[in-house]
């Protein structure tokens, strides 16, 4: 789960670390007046998206006139595909160096990443791939000790003075990624002003959705807008649903069958659009529900179904088929596998509509490929 910066700033703050001060506001006069007090101003759109500062959606403002023309700007514009509806103003901190400060959690080297630059700020993807070797990374896996914690932030912060302030917010991170069970929590810019105070002028934090059901504070920071409309609607209707950008609807019976589905389909050289599993219940309104959802998507030009009947029963799927083909008057080619339980009375339930299931996986996916192509 993603939050938004606000969020991830009330967060970092209740860890004692040092952030400049803010206040949330949802339109450009109460931003004006929110930020009255402070010289100069930083109007932030609060979107589940970064890179935020290279679209505009970050700007500097020196006037409170200035701050509600800037803030009006930002609410008209769309970021990652998300309408900005709310405001951060922020009191506006001058910056000596932008450093990056981030711990992930890592799988690859079982443990918890700490990475560290001091060429943070906007282009840190940029640097993360032109120049890897300038973000510095030690894995943690448990207590944090001092001496190797002091000598890897050095690489970055030669004054010890101010180490010691990274010292105490690096610690207070972990603690926070620990307790609250994020995967990634990120300060960037995590910026040295003049008069040496280090402060968070940025905050990202995710969290691992397995874990939320212990924290009921962080699961009540949930915004709607995180997942789709369609996702949503597909939860209610108990199928569990991503939407991805390729071409082909995808409609499977098990978590670990649509993965394998979609790699396959990846390997093949199609590009799916979307992860949908509708369990292991036998309704047929269940692959109703799933085909409506999937023809939404007007990019899907052809739709693989891929049932494996064990519990589902494949006369069940053929049934359910037939009445979506019925009531979604469906115009794109649909290619069925259908193999398991029930299987011979599927497939008779399908021929007498006219139907061909197919048998074999691998000639289930290039058949579904070719016909999003177009090719019959
Ligand atoms: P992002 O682009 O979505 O990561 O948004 P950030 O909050 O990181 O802001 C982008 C950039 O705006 C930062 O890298 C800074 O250069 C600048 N910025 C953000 N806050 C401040 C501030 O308080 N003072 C100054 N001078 N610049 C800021
Ligand atoms: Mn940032």
């Amino acid at each position: 789960m993603k939050v938004h910066e606000y969020q991830a700033r009330n967060l970092i703050r209740a860890y004692n670390i040092p952030v400049n001060d803010y206040r949330l506001v949802s339109d450009a006069r109460e931003a004006r007046e929110a930020s009255m007090a402070w010289k100069q101003v930083v109007v932030k759109a609060q979107v589940l998206a970064g890179g935020r500062g290279k679209v505009g959606g970050v700007r500097l403002a020196n006037s409170p006139e200035e701050v509600e023309a800037k803030a009006a700007a930002i609410l008209e514009l769309e970021i990652g595909g998300y309408p900005v509806n709310k405001i951060l103003v922020c009191d506006s901190a001058p910056i000596e160096k932008e450093h990056y400060l981030g711990l992930v959690l890592d799988r690859s080297r079982q443990g918890i990443t700490l990475m560290l630059t001091d060429q943070g700020g906007i282009d840190i993807e940029e640097l993360a791939k032109s120049n890897p070797d300038a973000i510095h990374k030690l894995t943690l896996h448990s207590d944090i000790d001092e001496a190797i914690l002091d000598s890897f932030l050095a690489k970055s912060i030669s004054s010890e003075k101010i180490r010691r302030q990274a010292i105490l917010t690096t610690r207070n991170l972990y603690s926070l990624l620990l307790e609250k069970d994020a995967s990634l929590v990120e300060i960037n810019p995590y910026a040295l002003t003049p008069n040496g105070k280090m402060l968070a002028l940025d905050a990202k934090i995710n969290f691992d959705d397995n874990a939320l059901y212990r924290h009921p504070e962080i699961e009540a920071l949930r915004n709607p807008e995180e997942s789709s409309a369609d996702e949503a609607e597909a939860k209610t209707k108990g199928l569990s649903f991503v939407s991805l950008d390729g071409d082909i609807g995808c409609m499977v019976n098990g978590a670990g069958l649509a993965m394998a589905t979609l790699d396959l389909i990846k390997f093949h050289g199609g590009e799916a659009a979307n992860f949908l599993d509708v369990g292991g219940s036998s309704n047929p309104q269940k692959a109703v529900d799933a085909l409506s959802i999937i023809l939404r998507n007007n990019r899907v030009k052809a739709i693989l179904i891929n049932i494996f009947g064990g519990i589902t029963r494949c006369d069940d799927i053929a049934n359910g088929l037939l009445m979506a083909q019925k009531k979604l008057n469906i115009k794109i080619p649909l290619i069925t596998r259908l193999v398991g339980t029930n299987e011979k009375e599927g497939r008779a339930i399908l021929k007498k509509a006219g139907l061909d299931a197919i048998y074999d996986l691998d000639d289930a996916v290039k058949a579904v490929i070719k016909a999003a192509r177009g090719i019959s």
